[in-house]
């Protein structure tokens, strides 16, 4: 079994940067196709996050790692994601948080920084993986997420 793997995103721009990080995190999945899912759980979350640009801030950066650590990581760590209602919903399922919904807006929130940057990097990527067996890659569309 693989665990750690890289999936490649081809993109036009010339830096590219990736940040890993590991949150521990509970969550269910609202919804009867969940089986054993909608049952409140625990995972050990491994995300890699990749933000591509062409020019660099004015101390040499694309972005800050530490930044990037602060904005995903501090959000998430130790919490349920399920009461973060500023992103999931327990009706919606666009908004529950599963895998590729978690993926998604992790995203939207590192896009969302990088827009303030006069730089302006995108995130061209996000691995998230749930389990050893289980994982999600996210690619926003140019233009939208
Ligand atoms: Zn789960």
């Amino acid at each position: 079994m693989i665990q750690q793997i890289y999936p490649q995103v081809i993109h036009p721009f010339r830096y590219e940067l990736n940040k890993d990080m590991q949150i521990a995190a509970a969550h269910f999945i609202p919804h009867e196709a969940a089986g054993q899912c909608a049952n409140m759980h625990g995972h050990t979350y491994f995300i890699n996050i990749t933000v591509a640009g062409d020019e660099l801030d004015d101390s040499g950066f694309l972005i800050n790692f530490q930044q990037l650590k602060k904005i995903v990581h501090n959000r998430f760590d130790h919490t349920v994601m399920n009461d973060h209602k500023d992103l999931f919903s327990d009706t919606e399922a666009e908004h529950f948080p599963t895998t590729e919904v978690v993926a998604r807006k992790i995203a939207e929130i590192v896009q969302e920084h990088l827009n303030t940057l006069p730089n302006k990097p995108t995130c061209v990527q996000v691995f998230v993986r749930e389990s050893p067996t289980s994982y999600v890659v996210y690619r926003p569309k140019a233009g939208k997420q």
